[in-house]
């Protein structure tokens, strides 16, 4: 059952109800969310528009309802071409027409698309940019009808962000060549310069620009100190995702490595990507990611860019990004599905360290560097900061919001202690050590510990050794952690990095500054506060079994079809299914994400499954 002539019901005036409709039946959502609605009437008819909206926030609907409504063919440029054919199976699941040309087709599907297309046959087509500006696919196109042009991605076309796709900035030739087909970008970039970029290289100057909040509620931010990061990540995994898709993010290719064996020594299923893998591994671990349930992705920043499976649940850091921008997106992977996830991040002295050296030793001229510098310390001051994390995120994207209850700093608040005394401390002992040390031996000396190498420096003589005796070594570098963050103290990279004082540490140490620090926690104590409340509440043992019956069931459809799971039904779905327990078709199709088309294709295995588990848990 195809959903095949919605597109010839343009003579019904009434758009919206068409849309709501198609909403309900074809995907099986009961109401629009945030701006979709003002969005798809405004595209339905006929008007050029600029989408910003975070990850998650539900882009596709906005053009794939109004390609179904108006006449012809929707044209969707992507770049991502590996996710074509999730997207085209996840559309025609839902009963919608849809089809893809990339490069990895063969002339004759390629041949068979282009005949759909002129048959009217189709109401969506996913399109490579590189393919779609050539000017045999442009005279073919001007045969066809097109209802509309979908620029997916757009921030693509900013030579400045690091998606830069130069086929992008040739896209402006669809206003020259169909002056008369709305055309509508999306992007989940939010800053002012990627948008105005947008707006004049795609030539979207009359473009209305709808642009959303850029918070994801249902992502818990969490940042720990690191103490001993990998078992700090593995007891995260193991007390809130056990069994749960995830990524983990590392700077070095090695650190990947290391850390996929690891966790697979625990049995954790993960499975490394990086640059230097072999291009087939690569792909086959990302097949295998977005397919198989739990999958834990350890990676480098090359992998993430449009990865579109909705229900990673957590994304945890081991090495702190290089800016907020690149917190924010990575993050941004976790919970697209708007169920609870989290972004975990553990966070110390060397990474503070090693981010400034990058910057330091990087070759980029004085004013990139510059900017760079400020990227980080933004940065650092939302990893240090006292107050809730989104506000602070929020602010740096220039939109303001109340502290949320859903963050570390709202969870448990730390509060702000006088640290000048520690401080102070501290910054002498590094003077007295002549500016010459590392952290491991200034600690010593301030916690009074006899090494050899304090002996053999005749460091136990000084006047600060030992007066920082009531405090832990973790204590300690942690206020150092903070004392490097406020540009009081800087590891000397050329001199293996010997801890010397700015111009900044001397009012401190006159006592003319007076300086906050952020209580020390010790990482079992954050655990138990934090997870009090986790989340989503855990289901009942019943439901539970019953979910995990479902997921099987899912499992082999998906295995079956060979396509993720998640395009067959997502797990909120499943969830759903699981507590409401449907006896009916109708309830069923009540149940958000099913759809008339899912419906007819498996409403019967899911209610004979749901009254056949009934049915068992009563012996
Ligand atoms: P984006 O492209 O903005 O990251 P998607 O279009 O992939 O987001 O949508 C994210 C998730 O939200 C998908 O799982 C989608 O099915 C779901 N979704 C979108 N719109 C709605 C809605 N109105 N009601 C419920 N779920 C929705
Ligand atoms: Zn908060």
């Amino acid at each position: 059952m195809h959903i095949s002539n919605i597109g010839d019901s343009q003579a019904v005036p009434d758009h919206a109800s068409r849309a709501l409709e198609i909403l309900r039946t074809v995907f099986g959502y009961p109401a629009f969310r945030g701006q979709q609605q003002d969005i798809i009437a405004h595209i339905t008819s006929g008007h050029d528009a600029l989408v910003l909206m975070p990850t998650g926030g539900g882009k596709s609907l906005c053009y794939q309802i109004p390609a179904m409504i108006r006449h012809g063919v929707g044209v969707v440029v992507s770049p991502l071409i590996a996710l074509m054919q999730d997207q085209v199976d996840a559309l025609e699941t839902a009963g919608v027409r849809a089809a893809y040309l990339n490069s990895t087709q063969s002339y004759d599907e390629v041949l068979q698309v282009e005949q759909a297309v002129l048959k009217n046959e189709l109401d969506l087509l996913y399109i490579a940019p590189e393919r779609l500006v050539t000017p045999r696919c442009l005279n073919w196109l001007k045969k066809a009808e097109i209802s509309l042009f979908a620029i997916d991605e757009a921030h693509c076309v900013s030579q400045w962000g690091h998606d830069f796709r130069p086929e992008y900035i040739q896209l402006s030739v669809l206003h020259e060549c169909f002056p008369d087909v709305p055309r509508v970008a999306l992007t989940a970039t939010a800053d002012r310069q990627t948008r105005e970029e947008i707006v004049s290289r795609l030539k979207l100057d009359s473009a209305r620009q709808f642009i959303s909040s850029f918070d994801r509620p249902n992502i818990r931010y969490i940042i720990v100190e690191k103490e001993n990061a990998r078992r700090q990540l593995l007891d995260f995994i193991r007390t809130r995702h056990s069994g749960q898709a995830g990524i983990v993010y590392c700077l070095s290719r090695r650190k990947v490595e290391e850390t996929v064996a690891f966790l697979t020594e625990q049995h954790i299923s993960a499975l490394p990507y990086h640059a230097g893998l072999d291009h087939a591994v690569r792909a086959e671990n990302q097949a295998r990611f977005l397919r198989e349930d739990g999958i834990v992705m350890v990676a480098t920043i090359a992998f993430g860019m449009g990865i579109d499976k909705p229900d990673v649940r957590f994304v945890a850091h081991l090495d702190m990004p290089r800016s907020m921008e690149g917190y924010y997106q990575e993050t941004g992977r976790a919970g697209r599905d708007g169920q609870p996830a989290t972004a975990w991040m553990a966070y110390g002295l060397q990474d503070v360290v090693l981010q400034r050296r990058m910057i330091d030793e990087s070759d980029a001229d004085m004013v990139h560097r510059r900017i760079q510098k400020e990227k980080l310390e933004a940065l650092l001051g939302f990893c240090e900061s006292l107050t809730c994390r989104r506000v602070r995120l929020l602010e740096y994207f220039g939109e303001s919001s109340e502290p949320c209850g859903n963050c570390d700093v709202c969870l448990s608040p730390p509060v702000a202690q006088d640290g000048t005394e520690d401080m102070q401390k501290l910054l002498s002992t590094i003077y007295r050590v002549g500016q010459r040390f590392g952290a491991l031996h200034v600690i010593d000396v301030l916690r009074g510990i006899h090494s050899e190498r304090v002996l053999q420096w005749h460091h136990h003589e000084l006047s600060t050794f030992g007066i920082g005796r009531g405090k832990s070594a973790a204590e300690w570098r942690s206020v150092l952690r903070q004392a490097v963050a406020a540009e009081y103290v800087f590891a000397d990279h050329d001199e293996y990095n010997a801890l010397k004082l700015t111009e900044k540490a001397r009012p401190v140490l006159k006592g003319e500054t007076k300086v906050f620090l952020r209580p020390y926690v010790r990482p079992d104590k954050k655990r138990k506060t934090l997870s009090i409340t986790t989340g989503q509440p855990a289901l009942p043992p019943q439901e539970q079994k019953l979910m995990e019956r479902l997921k099987w069931w899912r499992m082999e459809v998906a295995r079956r079809q060979n396509m993720p799971a998640y395009v067959i039904l997502q797990d909120a779905t499943l969830r759903e299914i699981a507590v409401i327990k449907p006896k009916t078709p109708d309830d069923l199709l009540h149940i958000a994400g099913m759809g008339s088309k899912r419906l007819s294709m498996w409403g019967r295995d899911i209610l004979e499954l749901v009254s056949g588990f009934d049915e068992s848990s009563d012996e």
